[in-house]
């Protein structure tokens, strides 16, 4: 059979890969001038492959995550297993991010487009497939310079709209949704958060692990618990990148909560405070060993106090509340859009896909794998690991 993958990214290379063992002819075609375009960016150009933590509850999607099984049936092991037998070893540390030993995603990307010549995998380059169509004996699709091509079974692998600066784009939905596919529109996710600045103007530069919450009046819409940035127009890390997808699903009077005390130290911090509840220190004193100075600062200035009054001075309701709360909110303005996330959500919805196969419910012979399935998983590996499995799984579908 004459099997095509359309998007030469991670998922279209693995899938392409495994197509090859069984089936006699597949072409992988992608509208850069070398495959792995975006892959070569990935955890700052070290390429962060997968983590040791995979599991099924880390992923969600913009409408249900239908993937389980496969996330299941394609572990961590079974991953980093599967690229020793290519030849690519990796390491991984302590919380589980996996990189290739070389540290270097170009790399990587290199080595794998020279494996798919090994294995005759055919590669068209600089080419953007412009039309899919149905045909009597499978599929037949247009190419930019007006070639059309015919296969048995077409893979979709095209990716999402993060960092079109790396030339991403979804332009293939068009012709999905020509064909019958429901879409889901694609919104930013893994993408720095915009904020008024109104109560962190001092934490410029500061980075800390603590819990970060999207609220929408007083209802908690996300949450989540990881390494933030404050930066001059709002948050970057992991911490509030996790959870930005919540934004387009909660337009409004949404804020962000960020709460600055661990709650392991928070017994700590209650203890220091009883010693020192009725002495001649500033409040400054009692948190100096658990917090950054200009966080102290800023707490200070948000509760409106001045900094040299003592604490046996303060009324009592004032000191239970300002300690119960060691947290500052922001109102949200959005996410930094697209050119500085790392993921899209939404495209073709997981309604019109066979969960096991990934084939195409409403067209017969059309697969898909990797970002163009509704799947977000968080910062750490999580993403590339969908890409690769998925592909694996496509591949041996066809
Ligand atoms: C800066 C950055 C850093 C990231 N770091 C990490 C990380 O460290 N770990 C992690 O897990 N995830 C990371 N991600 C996310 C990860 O890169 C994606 O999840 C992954 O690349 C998705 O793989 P894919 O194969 O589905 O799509 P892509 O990698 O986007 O590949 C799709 C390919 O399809 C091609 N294409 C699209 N449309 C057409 C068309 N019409 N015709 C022909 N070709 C087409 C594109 O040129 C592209 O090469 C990062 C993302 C970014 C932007």
């Amino acid at each position: 059979m004459r099997i095509g993958v359309i998007g030469g990214g991670p998922a279209g290379i693995f899938s392409a890969l495994e197509a090859k063992k069984t089936q006699e002819f597949v072409t992988i075609i992608d509208k850069n001038a070398f495959l792995g375009r975006k892959l070569s960016s990935t955890g700052a150009g070290r390429g962060n492959l997968t983590n040791s933590n995979v599991d099924p509850g880390v992923y969600s999607a913009f409408d249900n995550f239908a993937y389980s099984g496969i996330i299941k049936k394609y572990d961590f092991d079974f991953l980093v297993d599967y690229f020793s037998e290519l030849g690519i070893y990796t390491y991984h540390t302590d919380d589980g991010w996996t990189y290739p030993v070389s540290n270097s995603a170009r790399n990587l990307s290199k080595y794998l487009e020279e494996v798919l010549k090994q294995s005759n995998v055919e590669i068209i380059l600089n080419q953007t497939v412009i039309g899919i169509e149905k045909s009597d004996s499978g599929i037949q699709i247009k190419l930019d310079d007006n070639r059309r091509l015919h296969f048995d079974k077409v893979i979709i692998t095209t990716g999402g709209q993060a960092h079109p600066q790396l030339n991403a784009s979804d332009s293939i939905l068009i012709e999905l949704k020509k064909l019958g596919h429901k879409i889901i529109p694609s919104s930013p996710a893994l993408s720095p958060i915009l904020t008024t600045k109104t109560n962190s103007k001092l934490l410029n530069g500061v980075r800390i692990d603590v819990e970060v919450s999207i609220m929408n009046k007083a209802n908690v819409v996300a949450n989540t618990f990881g390494n933030v940035i404050f930066t001059e127009w709002g948050l970057n890390g992991p911490g509030v990148m996790n959870i930005s997808h919540y934004i387009a699903k909660n337009q409004g009077q949404i804020v962000l909560n960020i709460k600055f005390m661990q709650k392991e130290y928070l017994f700590k911090l209650l203890t220091l405070l009883k010693k020192y509840r009725n002495q001649s220190v500033t409040i400054e004193h009692v948190l100096l060993p658990f917090l950054p100075q200009k966080i102290i600062d800023q707490l200070i200035i948000n509760s409106k106090i001045d900094s040299q009054i003592q604490i046996n001075q303060l009324k009592e309701e004032f000191v239970q509340e300002f300690f119960s709360n060691l947290s500052i909110e922001e109102k949200i303005l959005g996410t930094r859009g697209f050119e500085y996330s790392q993921l899209s959500t939404g495209a073709v919805s997981s309604i019109d896909v066979n969960s096991n196969t990934l084939e195409s419910k409403i067209t017969p012979n059309l697969y898909f794998a990797g970002e163009v399935l509704d799947v977000i998983g968080p910062c750490g590996g999580y993403n590339l690991h969908w890409a690769f499995v998925s592909g694996i799984n496509a591949g041996r579908s066809v």
